[in-house]
């Protein structure tokens, strides 16, 4: 019988290929409707349970409300115990990989691949699932679907691309779960596996024999475990309340999904190293929020302006297609269009449409995490009719994670079913979308983009350099000096020199010499949209008809880098020659010349805190001033070194990409120490999203910090003991949150590694995440910088310094709603001796993410009112001109020592003099040493916006301080009113932040005292 059946087997292997190769040219799959085969057995106590499980009959589709069953091949109640969906169980992202696994051994039909692993160190897989012949031929679909990726193999040549176009297969790469509390798309992505692997019906066939899917079934691995351990908690806790998921990925929450412009996780770079390296036609990426299916691809404007229109169609033909279909099976509440806009090209999806695939997201309904059944209600405006929402949603329903699985699978088996049938038209939009972007360069440009070798800020353009690489960008630089046509107003607008930007000169070009060694984006390659996306600059018109843009509006990264990328029209640019960049981008460095003292310029580049941490025993000295030595100039704030070995140096200066001047002496220039500051991240348990790219740059720059939430310093009464720097990044919740936690009703919420939750990182844990700072922990904050300590906050923990009257002088102000959103705002210096700009250029772009700044005052409490003298038309109604005096009737004339005292004017940034009568009784008026000093600011008028959205000119903005140092009895608080560390995307203000650690002892250097 065991003989027997081997025969059979190897028997039906022969006749399974002959019978799927003959009847594919003869039965016309394209056509073939959903519905099971006839013939195939199906599991019939899995499908009793689907039904079970699904709260209403509409919300099935003939597509899955059977599960075809195999002798063979398991279905995933073999990991699972239970079906998909079912209201018990969240697997892990290993028992889902396990599943995957299991079905690559069961069915040659599906293979698992490692493509790459998190910080944490879990393991991300992609599972490709296609007919026996298409795996067989997939290093050769691989060949053909690579020229059509880069015509350039071709010689751009349609007539060699239409014979691949005809013989590939496309890959339709599906990704589940990047965010963490959308719990659904494992086990619908599990099940789909499994059913586009087993399934006989012809629907499937259809798609197994045409399409190659691929299927990432859990993103953010490391947020996946912990979701899984807060429901294991939630249902070891019946009646009680359980925690939020407080941590997601390592160091980001939802923002995982906002990496994608500059690739500093590696989920964004495992994803988009499979999406380039299998040469994928489109990614789907899977989320979970509005009822029931919001396929937001085809969104509303404005789109990201370097998309390709071929993009756009595709949108709109696959996402029609889909309400079209599932509104044919009856299922409310799918639709499109929506609200959402494709502007932003930083969303993982986003890695599709900057690289000539397509890109597509669904929106389904979810339970925030648990797979319990439970009853969900909606309002009116989710329930309404639109035009494209025209079957919407139910007010009120039960709903299962079992009806999110019918919904995810129903339109990604259709979706793939469309894609199988039109596989040509997007082979071929694939193809033309590559070979556009490479005609880009001499069509609508630009040519290139040159990176000057003589930038004054080579870390920041490696940096630069280093994203556009993780792009897979192509890189390459001058083997002599060039002479090209740049823009004329470059040279003038750049790092905000005057009045010149305007677009009326930006035809003129000017000739411009380059050294040996500058870098050329070349924009005749595949991938040039994504560094035309993050180089060129954004323009979000206030007049736009979307009036609420999803996510930022601007991020021109060369501008937030602090550096420069020079946009070039002149196709002559392509015609110099060049080598091509093959390692990873660094900038020059080592030490040169002789002697024990080494110096080393300040820049701006954030390595220098990295060298400091790495020598902590070194004799590290700043200068005061500028000076010159060894034949170099320094800016305020260099570094000069004693007590560090050459060699080692010379080693670390290299890896770092910094020069060092060995010098005979030390330079006569006044300096003080720069001690490697003991440093604190303080984090609250209400939001850690916005932090946690703080943490980020930290651990990138191997600066080391003890971790520490508002509970800890609550309970530490001495925190000088222990820290020199408390760094207190924006934080969640609303500023009275910082200090009352979250309500202490019902039950203790702990955030624990404990066996029942076992992928809660020890590195942040609490009994109880519900208590907050409290006004112990408060007292103490205000002790630390009392006694010599120096506190670094961010947007919303400004405020709480000002709310709570930490920060004497400084007041918040909130620019009117919507005139910024996400936008990149020109700064400028006010005091260039502050040490927190030292090597700081002028008129960086920070990025502001709804235009908060600061007003300063000389009296305590005072700053928001303060009136401008240059703006100050104000009088009272009387005789006379505006100019004029009023004389009031029957009184004399004044006389000279009546008149008003005349105070000087003063701009935005300064604190209003004081008057004669507030320095007679200054009970309020704060001591001279001790008021908030500004160290930037932000630009005024037409220069004020860089990139993105300003409405309203940017008068509640313009001049406004920006970043404020308050003394504090012997310390200080170093208040941001914007986000200086934020998405890996601010380079270039990230030096503001490690200034201030350098400096933290000194940081009152260079102050200039008034009286008034
Ligand atoms: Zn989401």
């Amino acid at each position: 019988m065991r003989r027997a059946l081997v025969v059979c087997s190897a028997l039906c292997t022969v006749l399974a290929l002959a019978s799927s190769r003959v009847p594919a040219q003869s039965e016309d799959l394209s056509t073939a409707k959903p519905g099971r085969a006839p013939g195939q057995p199906i599991d019939s106590e899995y499908t009793r349970k689907i039904h079970e499980y699904t709260t209403e009959p509409f919300f099935l589709s003939p597509l899955i409300d059977y599960m075809p069953a195999s002798a063979t091949v398991p279905t995933p109640k073999a990991i699972l115990g239970d079906i998909a969906g079912a209201p018990t169980k969240l697997p892990y992202s290993k028992e889902v990989a396990d599943y995957m696994r299991l079905l690559a051994k069961a069915s040659p039909r599906v293979r698992v691949y490692t493509i790459g692993h998190t910080e944490e160190g879990r393991e991300m897989i992609a599972v490709a699932v296609a007919s026996e012949a298409l795996l067989k031929d997939l290093d050769a679909n691989h060949d053909r679907l690579a020229k059509l990726a880069d015509p350039r193999l071709i010689g751009m040549d349609d007539a060699k691309a239409q014979p691949l176009v005809d013989a590939s297969a496309p890959i339709y790469y599906i990704t589940g779960t990047i965010h963490s509390p959308e719990s659904g798309a494992p086990t619908a992505l599990m099940e789909l596996a499994y059913r586009l692997a087993v399934d006989e019906s012809p629907y499937v066939r259809n798609i197994r024999e045409h399409v190659i899917t691929l299927i990432t079934p859990v993103v953010e691995v490391d947020g996946r475990d912990r979701e899984v351990d807060v429901v294991k908690w939630h249902f070891a806790h019946p009646g009680e309340t359980y925690p939020n998921l407080i941590y997601w990925g390592h160091y980001v929450a939802h923002d995982n999904n906002r990496d994608q412009m500059a690739m500093t996780l590696k989920l964004s770079q495992n994803v988009l190293n499979t999406l380039v390296d299998w040469k994928v036609q489109l990614l789907h990426d899977l989320h979970e929020s509005v009822a029931y299916l919001y396929d937001n691809t085809d969104s509303d404007g404005a789109y990201n302006p370097w998309y390709d229109p071929l993009l756009i169609n595709e949108w709109h033909m696959l996402a029609w297609n889909n309400v079209q279909e599932m509104g044919r099976y009856g299922m409310p509440g799918v639709y499109t269009h929506g609200d959402f806009d494709n502007w932003s090209p930083g969303y993982l999806e986003s890695l599709a449409a900057t690289h000539n695939s397509i890109n597509r997201l669904y929106e389904t309904f979810g339970n925030g995490g648990t797979p319990e059944t439970v009853e969900r209600t909606l309002g009116p405006s989710e329930t309404s009719r639109t035009w494209w929402r025209q079957n919407p949603p139910l007010p009120r329903v039960m709903w299962s994670l079992r009806n999110n699985n019918n919904y995810e699978e129903t339109g990604l088996l259709l979706s793939l079913n469309y894609f199988a049938n039109n596989r040509r038209l997007f082979l071929q939009n694939f193809y033309e979308k590559s070979k556009r972007s490479i005609l880009k360069a001499r069509t609508e440009g630009p040519a290139a983009y040159v990176l000057s070798a003589d930038d004054p800020r080579l870390g920041a353009q490696a940096d630069l350099l280093r994203v556009l690489q993780l792009q897979r960008v192509e890189l390459s630089r001058t083997t002599a000096p060039m002479t090209i046509q740049v823009p004329a107003q470059h040279a003038a607008a750049r790092r905000g020199m005057g009045d010149t930007a305007s677009t009326t000169v930006a035809a003129k070009t000017e000739s411009r010499q380059f050294p040996a060694g500058s870098y050329i984006i070349r924009m005749d390659q595949p991938y040039s949209r994504i560094a035309d996306a993050l180089l060129d600059y954004e323009y979000y018109s206030p007049n736009d008809p979307q009036k609420t843009p999803y996510d930022d509006t601007g991020w021109t990264f060369p501008e937030l880098f602090a550096t420069s990328a020079i946009r070039v029209t002149d196709p002559k640019v392509l015609d110099v020659p060049v080598e091509m960049l093959k390692d990873s981008a660094r900038a020059p460095g080592g030490v040169s010349g002789s002697g024990a003292v080494f110096a080393i310029n300040h820049n701006g580049d954030n390595a220098l805190a990295t060298l400091r941490y790495r020598f902590k025993a070194g004799d590290f000295q700043i200068a005061e001033e500028p000076f010159s030595a060894g034949g170099a100039k320094f800016n305020r704030g260099s570094f000069v070194i004693r007590k560090v070995a050459r060699d080692d140096l010379d080693k670390a200066t290299k890896e770092l990409g910094l020069r060092a001047y060995a010098l005979d002496a030390e330079p006569q220039v006044k300096m003080h120490p720069a001690r490697a500051a003991r440093v604190a991240i303080l984090h609250t348990w209400t939001g850690t999203q916005t932090e946690g790219w703080w943490r980020q740059a930290f651990d990138l720059l191997h600066i080391p910090f003890d971790y520490i939430s508002v509970q800890d310093v609550a309970k530490i009464p001495n925190l000088n003991l222990k820290y020199d720097v408390i760094v207190f990044p924006p934080a969640g919740g609303s500023v009275s949150s910082i200090v009352d936690g979250l309500p202490m009703w019902r039950n203790p919420m702990p955030w624990k590694n404990t066996p029942l939750t076992p992928n809660i990182g020890t590195w942040a844990q609490t009994d109880d995440i519900r208590p907050g700072l409290g006004f112990q922990g408060l007292g103490n904050l205000e002790a630390f910088v009392a006694k010599g300590g120096v506190v670094i906050t961010s947007a919303n923990t400004s405020e709480f310094l000002t709310t709570y009257g930490l920060a004497s002088g400084v007041s918040i102000n909130h620019a009117d709603r919507g005139h910024v959103i996400g936008s990149v705002l020109r700064s400028r210096i006010v005091d260039a001796t502050s040490p927190i700009v030292y090597g700081v250029p002028d008129s960086l772009g920070v990025y502001s993410a709804d235009g908060t700044s600061m007003s300063i005052s000389s009296v305590k409490g005072g700053g928001r009112f303060a009136r401008f003298t240059s703006e100050d038309t104000s009088r009272a109604s009387g005789r006379g001109t505006l100019e004029d005096p009023d004389i009031p009737q029957g009184r004399e004339a004044l006389a000279p020592r009546n008149e008003a005292e005349v105070l000087p004017s003063y701009h935005k940034w300064e604190a209003a003099p004081l008057s004669s009568d507030q320095l007679r009784s200054p009970i309020n008026v704060i001591p001279p040493d001790q008021r908030p000093r500004v160290a930037m600011r932000f630009e005024s008028g037409r220069n004020l916006l860089i990139s993105g959205l300003l409405a309203g000119g940017g008068g509640d903005i313009g001049e406004r301080p920006l970043v404020v140092d308050v003394p504090m009895q012997k310390g200080h608080y170093v208040m941001f009113a914007n986000n200086p560390m934020y998405r890996g995307e601010t380079i270039g203000s990230y030096s503001l932040v490690l200034n201030t650690l350098l400096n933290f002892d000194n940081l009152n250097a260079g102050r200039k005292l008034d009286a008034k």
